[in-house]
């Protein structure tokens, strides 16, 4: 088993590629229903925290996420920097040092309460939250295997198509977000996808 700073620099790295592979995408899901910003936001984001990796790998796995928020709140326009941080910190908060599978299940339910008080948005308004908030369930009713936990992001990620934009940019649009994957699902699913797989190499 790698030892905790190998892990938070392999998943840290493979988190900022995945971003990086799909911004095109992720700009093209936001061209659709947004301002076409997404992919751009979240690869300067990842930038931003990969040009500071050593230093952050380096902390315990509280102080690391912490860092990766705060980067990401300061380095991220749009809302997604502000949100993506907020979920990443106060994971970061949330998490003992050594955690175990159940705490960070715990921490991700507080961490989606912190994003959905900051966003003032709930599940079905088509946001990240459509994924994160269906993985969490997922996570709560005993779902680890991580092949399940990549599909049910995916199958999540999906479901945002035939929803109506509530919250950020996409509800100017109102029916006409009808139709479209949301670019912050997109992302989320991308996130805990890229996460699963280095878990599945290490486990
Ligand atoms: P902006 O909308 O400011 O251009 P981005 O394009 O980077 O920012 O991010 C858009 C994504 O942020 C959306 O696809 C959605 O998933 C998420 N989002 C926007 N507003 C909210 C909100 N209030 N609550 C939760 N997620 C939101
Ligand atoms: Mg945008």
């Amino acid at each position: 088993m790698a030892s905790g700073s190998d892990l938070r620099g392999v998943m840290l790295a493979a988190v900022a590629k995945a971003i990086e592979r799909h911004a095109d995408e992720l700009t093209a899901l936001d061209q659709a229903i947004g301002d076409g910003d997404h992919g751009i936001n979240m690869k300067r984001g990842f930038e931003a925290v990969m040009a500071d990796a050593g230093n952050l790998v380096a902390k315990p796995w509280p102080e690391f996420l912490k860092g990766v928020g705060m980067t990401l709140v300061m380095k991220v326009g749009g809302a997604s920097g502000p949100l993506f941080g907020t979920l990443f910190l106060t994971l970061g908060k949330e998490l003992p040092p050594e955690p175990t599978i159940d705490d960070v299940v715990k921490a991700l339910r507080a961490a989606i309460e912190a994003v959905q008080a900051r966003g003032k948005s709930e599940r079905g308004q088509k946001t990240m939250l459509d994924v994160l908030i269906p993985v969490a369930e997922h996570l709560e009713a005993g779902g680890r295997d991580l092949g399940g936990i990549v599909a049910a992001a995916g199958a999540a990620a999906e479901a945002t198509v035939p929803m109506k934009a509530i919250r950020g940019r996409a509800s100017f649009l109102g029916d006409r977000s009808i139709g479209h994957l949301d670019p912050g699902a997109r992302s989320s699913a991308l996130i805990i996808t890229a996460v699963a797989d280095v878990l599945k190499e290490v486990a």
